[in-house]
């Protein structure tokens, strides 16, 4: 055995680097490792909600958007064509994955964790410690190595199944004329799926489309061409760094961890069934689980899974009622008639897509009146 460490942390995406900082900042010695040099690129829509800053603000991270613009608006077309555009609670940001990630990483490096470049393999629970790939241990390891995880495979845990997983695209286009907001376009077919245009603030915007997986394949080609008659004006051949990754959605999550074992973010399929985000999630169950990891390794899994039921349980339960709701697409029209003419049903329904808000009795009264104010359910 090479090397020892109190804590081994799989992946420095945002959960990573979280978990590297919680872990350090209980005074652990940490290695943080990724199959990746950063900066690296990650498939995303880049789009980073307060909610993350403010985890990150709890971790000491200060900066991870400076230099880029706040979004002070949202603008949400359902699938019906109705539309809602509002200013958004607190300003989210477009940050490339390839700028933001490498600067967590940083500040976990600062921090005092050590970054290695190492694909991991195997991982093996012996003798009290966690065994990486023969000849790296620790006292307890976060898996925060994203939606393919190893660590979860190691834990005996499949991916998501069909309709718990989907699929997205994304790219980088020339950004639209008028004032910045983020957009997204639901769509009527493939429902539930989506495009969004996120500005950069760089005469750039983040385009891309994505859709939950019903059993069949989708190509490339398909997606880029709902994209295409999602967001019109963006023609697919300008759009450059085209890539697309899974999304394991919230509503079908594996256990969070075993004895000296716990996963974060992805790993976890922490993703909103709504709107894709992850990284307010990953950044914030990278930093319970580092904590947990470092605080209690023999017992890090149940000190974590407290830890998550406390701080995001109601919430996950609130999110997968409401994905529920969602399926039937009038709902949606519904909820987006009910946030255009109510900025509390709006302000609610930005906390459950962004945050780690909740359904209410008034929130589900108003969206039952926007579904009686127009048109009848049509038939799916
Ligand atoms: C197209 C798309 C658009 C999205 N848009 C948004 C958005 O706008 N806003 C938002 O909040 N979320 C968005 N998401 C979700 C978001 O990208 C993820 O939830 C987020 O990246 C999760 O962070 P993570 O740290 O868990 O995983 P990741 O960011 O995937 O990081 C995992 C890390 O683990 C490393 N790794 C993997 N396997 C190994 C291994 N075996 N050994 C060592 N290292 C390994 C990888 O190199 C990677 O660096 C989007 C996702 C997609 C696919």
């Amino acid at each position: 055995m090479t090397d020892e460490y109190d804590v081994a942390v799989v992946g420095a995406g945002p959960a990573g680097a979280a978990a590297a900082l919680a872990a350090r900042r209980a005074g652990a010695r940490v290695l943080l490792l990724d199959r990746a040099d950063f900066p690296r690129d990650k498939a995303c829509g880049d789009g980073v909600a307060a909610h993350a800053l403010d985890v990150l603000a709890r971790l000491g991270v200060t900066g991870a958007v400076d230099g880029y613009a706040p979004l002070p608006r949202i603008r949400l077309v359902g699938p019906g064509g109705g539309a809602v555009a509002r200013a958004l609670p607190r300003p989210a940001y477009t940050v490339p994955r390839e700028v933001f990630d490498a600067r967590l990483v940083a500040a976990a490096v600062a921090a005092g964790a050590e970054l290695r470049r190492h694909t991991v393999r195997r991982v093996e629970a012996r003798d009290g410690r966690v065994v990486l790939d023969g000849d790296l241990a620790a006292r307890a390891v976060v898996g925060a190595d994203g939606a393919g995880s190893v660590v979860r495979r190691a834990l005996g845990e499949p991916a998501n199944p069909d309709r718990h997983l989907a699929l997205a695209i994304r790219g980088y286009a020339p950004a639209r004329p008028g004032p910045p907001e983020q957009l997204i376009v639901t769509s009527r077919p493939r429902w539930p799926a989506y495009a969004w245009s996120f500005p950069i603030g760089d005469g750039r915007a983040n385009v891309g489309y994505g859709e939950v997986l019903r059993g069949e394949p989708l190509t490339r080609a398909h997606l880029l061409d709902r994209l295409a008659a999602l967001l019109p004006g963006t023609d697919p051949a300008v759009v450059t760094a085209l890539r697309a990754h899974h999304l394991p959605l919230s509503t079908h999550r594996p256990v969070s961890g075993r004895g000296r074992l716990v996963l974060a973010g992805d790993a976890l399929s922490l993703i909103n069934p709504f709107t894709g985000e992850g990284i307010f999630y990953a950044l914030l169950s990278g930093a319970l689980a580092g904590a947990a990891a470092a605080g209690d390794p023999a017992h890090a899994a149940g000190r974590y899974a407290a830890a998550l039921r406390r701080r995001l349980g109601t919430h996950l339960r609130h999110s997968s009622v409401a994905a529920w709701l969602a399926r039937r697409r009038w709902v949606v029209d519904g909820a987006v008639r009910a946030a255009r003419r109510d900025d509390r049903v709006f302000g609610t329904v930005v906390e459950l897509g962004l945050g780690d808000g909740r359904l209410d009795a008034r929130t589900l009264a108003m969206i039952g009146i926007g579904l009686a104010a127009r048109d009848r359910p049509p038939r799916d």
